[in-house]
């Protein structure tokens, strides 16, 4: 790879395309827990990628599987048509999912599932009878990708700002971000306000015209926000009584960040439609999915005369590829009991991230599984810009974090070890020792 390429044609997504023309950040190859760069640097990823290479890089069951699919079947559409790899790879997750849990639709991407995860819930309303159920209700600081149906319930006002109006019949409920509780380990003590305020909506709105609520148990990119203790079963609790669909999005918090499949399956709480994505694949070919209980198939399916039940998919919707790459890496997580190792490696992880509670800068500190968020004190009439700094000094030094706003987020491979948890944690410490 040729450091020196022209670098003018990509219009590069969420980047400052500018800054970043001028002084390049190029990785080109990458093995197990680091990236190279083409002058063969070896950065540490402290991020999986982009919260997607979970069982670490390079490996080569997945490799394997992707270059001999590749070889044998390249493409098949799934629409009135089909292939094996596709039907197995649901059953497979369907297997893992929570009980009930096994209707799988397949999309390319989070913001995909995202929104056929919301048609699917207005789709399911307008079958049972209750066509007036069309409003979506989603969080302050929730992400749910990019599309036009996730960035009006999602609430991540630079993601919206351009784009308006977008869908006209979304209500946003608070966000879980509490700043009384800094330094929380693990889920923050319950407070019962943050679900509360869903009742508040309901109220205003009638809980007749709601579709659906959709929240990431865990909100990631707005820099990891941990739900509260009995939140989630709140919000289960009252969107069950309410006759409204809950959509958890767990895009990052799915494939053994909180050492489960889902979220839902480690905090012990069960929506009705489930978002995934990254991690299915191992990031290795772009896969989305949503799993739906059955239920809401067969309500779905039932409801129409005869020919397609649910007017929407894509071309690439199961792609052989995909399948094939989330097959072997389901199998990988398994053989080498990744999930698990993130639940044993959790309280390692979690003393060593607070233990940079005190080093310049920091305002707090949050955790839960395999992630965490070490929060900056902004510069004055400079948001980001002291994280952004971090971020480039990390990776001019050999770490890759990431960073939202003055938040820098941490979700490492779970083949991660001890000794390169440390090393992350000391490197971070090193870095907020030296920056403005
Ligand atoms: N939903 C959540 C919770 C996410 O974190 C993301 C991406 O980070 C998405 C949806 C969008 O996924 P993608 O970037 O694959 O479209």
């Amino acid at each position: 790879m040729d450091p020196h390429q022209d670098l003018g044609a990509f219009w590069m997504p969420f980047t400052d395309n500018r800054g970043f023309k001028v002084h390049p950040r190029l990785l080109a190859s990458a093995k197990n827990m680091h990236y190279f760069t083409p002058d063969g640097r070896k950065i540490l990823d402290g991020t999986s990628g982009m919260w997607c290479v979970n069982a670490g890089h390079g490996r080569e069951p997945i490799t394997k599987a992707i270059q001999h699919c590749a070889e044998t079947l390249d493409f098949a559409p799934t629409f009135q048509l089909g292939h094996p790899l596709a039907f197995q790879f649901a059953n497979k997750l369907a297997d893992m999912l929570p009980e009930g849990m096994d209707r799988i639709f397949f999309a390319n991407s989070g913001s995909e599932a995202v929104d056929s995860a919301l048609k699917i819930a207005l789709a399911y309303h307008k079958s049972n009878g209750q066509p007036e159920r069309v409003r979506l209700i989603g969080r302050e600081r929730g992400y749910h990708g990019v599309n036009f149906g996730g960035i009006s319930v999602g609430g991540i006002p630079n993601n919206r700002r351009a784009y308006e109006p977008l869908l006209p019949t979304v209500d946003h409920i608070r966000s879980t971000y509490d700043p009384d509780v800094a330094y929380s380990r693990g889920q923050p003590p319950q407070n019962n306000a943050f679900a509360d305020d869903l009742e508040r909506v309901i109220a205003e709105r009638g809980a007749e015209t709601i579709a659906a609520v959709i929240i990431e148990p865990v909100a990631g990119s707005a820099g990891v926000l941990v739900s509260p203790k009995g939140y989630l079963e709140k919000i289960r609790a009252v969107t069950e009584r309410h006759g409204i669909l809950l959509i958890f999005d767990e895009v990052i918090t799915g494939v053994g960040r909180l050492g489960a499949l889902t979220g839902a399956q480690a905090l012990g709480v069960t929506p009705d439609l489930i978002t995934l994505a990254k991690g299915i694949t191992n990031g290795a070919v772009p896969m989305g999915a949503v799993a739906s209980k059955r239920s809401i198939y067969e309500t779905v399916t039932a409801a129409a005369q005869s020919g397609i039940e649910f007017f929407h998919g894509h071309t690439y919707s199961g792609h052989p590829l995909a399948a094939a790459a989330g097959l072997a890496s389901m199998q990988v997580y398994e053989d080498e009991g990744l999930f698990a190792r993130a639940t044993s490696l959790a309280p390692k992880w979690e003393e060593a991230v607070h233990s940079l509670k005190g080093a310049p800068h920091v305002v707090d500190i949050r955790n839960l599984g395999l992630m965490a968020a070490i929060e900056l004190a902004p510069r004055e009439n400079a948001p980001g810009a002291r994280a952004r700094d971090v971020f480039h000094t990390c990776f001019d030094e050999g770490l890759l974090v990431r960073v939202t706003g003055e938040i820098i987020a941490l979700s490492p491979p779970l083949i991660v070890s001890e000794h390169e948890i440390e090393e992350i944690v000391s490197r971070i410490g090193d870095v907020l020792k030296r920056v403005t």
